[in-house]
């Protein structure tokens, strides 16, 4: 619509963040304007950010919305919501052959949620491993989704391990299933929801990850971080995570800026440029 602005909170960075998990695709829904919240998160330091898929045929347009900017980089996969459809056959065939034309870091995001309706858990199952085994062809990690769905994911991970270190992403299991996620080789990502006041279950998790194997996330425009709780969120916004993470971790939000990042370029293989 002509004219029409979108409101956004101004972004709240230190400089040189990453955030490694939002949907470009998503921020529409929430009143945002795509290009506009990103001009002003590179514009105020973020470093970069990677846009993750959520069906087969997505990708195309996120290309076309984000590729000016050079800190995007993209995932691209089958959410578990699509695992009961009729097509998925050609969905995943489509999924399958869409990778030769579209460079991505990461298959994602995958996984299985148990609390939606979303299909059986042995459908959502067979979805998750049979897209593992294609980022195991493909080389690539895999960005997970987890749900209520901590038994099927490890029931899953124990015959369909993935090849990469992969990514837990927006951490809400219990604190005493983040060792089995590690051992599995997987970097553990908090989202927004750690900041909140009524989460000390996640603070109690994150306190179990080591600092190499962090990654910090916005999952825009969902999970806005303290104090912008409830609000849309966009990567800009993802500093107050990083800030409420370093003062839980007694860490510099700088030495964690370095941390995160330096993790997310080995996990993702990513070549960032230079600040
Ligand atoms: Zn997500």
């Amino acid at each position: 619509m002509p004219g029409k602005r979108s409101h956004f909170e101004p972004a709240y960075l230190y400089g040189g963040e990453i955030d490694t998990h939002f949907h470009a695709s998503k921020l529409s829904d929430r009143g945002l304007e795509t290009e506009e919240v990103l001009t002003a998160a590179f514009g105020s330091g973020l470093r970069a950010c990677i846009d993750v898929g959520l069906a087969e045929d997505d990708i195309e347009a996120r290309h076309k919305l984000l590729d000016e900017h050079s800190g995007v980089y993209f995932a691209h996969g089958l959410y578990p919501s699509n695992a009961a459809r009729d097509d998925l056959r050609d969905a995943m065939d489509r999924l399958r052959s869409s990778y030769d034309r579209h460079h991505v870091c990461a298959l994602g995001e995958i996984g299985i949620d148990r609390r939606r309706d979303y299909g059986t858990s042995e459908q959502q199952k067979r979805l998750f491993a049979e897209q593992i085994e294609l980022a195991n062809e493909l080389r690539l990690p895999v960005i997970v989704h987890n749900r209520d769905a901590e038994r099927d994911i490890l029931d899953v991970l124990a015959s369909h391990a993935p090849q990469r270190e992969s990514v837990m992403h927006c951490y809400s299991g219990p604190a005493e299933m983040v060792s089995r996620f590690l051992d599995f080789g997987f970097s553990i990502s908090f989202g927004g929801n750690v900041t909140f006041k009524n989460a000390p279950a996640l603070r109690e998790a994150l306190d179990l990850v080591p600092i190499d194997r962090l990654l910090l996330e916005t999952d825009a425009p969902f999970l806005a971080p303290h104090p912008r709780r409830g609000r849309p969120n966009y990567p800009g916004l993802i500093g107050y995570t990083y800030k409420a993470v370093a003062e839980h971790r007694q860490l510099s939000p700088f030495e964690l800026i370095a941390s995160v990042v330096s993790n997310a370029k080995r996990v993702f293989e990513l070549e960032l440029d230079p600040l």
